[in-house]
């Protein structure tokens, strides 16, 4: 299927892109929203696939805005992935705008999502804190995007992805089956390690990040997170917001604050000031980094588990 059209307007910005990133004629050209979907692809995909990410290794999904060239890189596409729960606001506009009508791979089809009120924000500080998460009726605020903090929703992450890559590429069907078999070996190895170290934290240990992204970490692992601004990081903090939170730094445990990759850290700066507690590190939240340890999806949980469990073990 052509498009004549809207190769006319995105010509330019497409060859553009097409020569940075060109796939093989053997390989499929799968586009990802962002990093950490990216890497997945990449795992299960391996060499049958060439990947290209929308949003880039510390780019941040929520204020996205996609270019005409992120129009013409999903025009090519055999297969768009993207994480569903809202978190791409943008993509049905980019879809429509595209034409595309290939394979839609949603990767966070069938985990049970988090609602906002699952968090301890600074405005649900009055909330007592417990371990009862059954509460999905008292949304406000629609669901918690954030699912790949919780490993076992990527091994469903990884099944969704498998099943859209056999839908366009049949051919090679046992191999995305045994690449993604390895891969959720090694994804629920990590989770027994990171239930190991969270484990063995204070139990009253409580985190301070930049937005509420969190959330499936917390309900997964058991730490307790709470941030100056919700699920978005389009969000701002009110003043009654930051004075709040700053009255629950200092009168609870709070153990440690902590920056995330992709947003901005003035807020955090000032929680810190404020409160006079320290700033233990960089939490990888919604994006991979471009590179080190955190330049894949599982080397970003396993250093998210490390800090946490260097700072907060010390810090009581
Ligand atoms: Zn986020």
């Amino acid at each position: 299927m052509t498009r004549p059209l809207l190769h006319a307007l995105f010509c330019g910005a497409f060859a553009f892109s097409a020569s940075l990133s060109a796939p093989a004629a053997d390989q499929l050209d799968v586009v990802a929203s962002f990093s950490i979907l990216g890497d997945m692809v990449r795992e299960v995909g391996g060499d049958h696939v060439a990947v290209t990410e929308l949003i880039g290794p510390g780019g941040d999904t929520h204020s996205f805005s996609p270019s005409p060239s992120d129009a013409g890189r999903l025009s090519n596409a055999d297969l768009v992935v993207f994480n569903g729960l809202n978190f791409e606001g943008w993509m049905e506009r980019l879809i429509d705008a595209t034409g595309y009508a290939g394979e839609l791979v949603i990767a966070s089809q069938g985990v049970s999502p988090l609602t906002g009120a699952e968090h301890h924000r600074a405005d649900d500080a009055h909330e007592k804190h417990d371990d009862d998460h059954a509460g999905h009726g008292h949304a406000h605020g629609g669901f918690d995007p954030h699912a790949w903090q919780d490993l076992r929703n990527a091994e469903i992450y990884v099944a969704n992805i498998r099943d859209g890559l056999i839908a366009v590429d049949p051919e090679n069907a046992e191999d995305y089956r045994a690449n993604a078999e390895r891969y959720t070996g090694e994804i629920r190895a990590l989770d027994g390690r990171i239930r190991q170290l969270i484990d063995a934290l204070p139990e009253e240990a409580t985190v301070v990040t930049g937005h509420a992204s969190f959330g499936y970490f917390s309900h997964a692992y058991g730490l307790r997170f709470i941030a100056p601004v919700g699920l978005s990081t389009e969000s701002e903090a009110s003043a009654a917001n930051m004075g709040e939170l700053v009255r629950m730094l200092r009168a609870e445990r709070v153990s440690a604050l902590f920056y995330e990759n992709m947003t901005n850290p003035s807020t955090l700066r000032q929680l810190a000031e404020e409160s006079g507690l320290p700033i233990a590190g960089t939490l990888y939240a919604d994006a991979l980094t471009a590179d080190g340890e955190g330049s894949t999806y599982l080397g970003m949980m396993r250093h998210n588990a490390e800090l946490l469990d260097q700072a907060l073990s010390t810090a009581n």
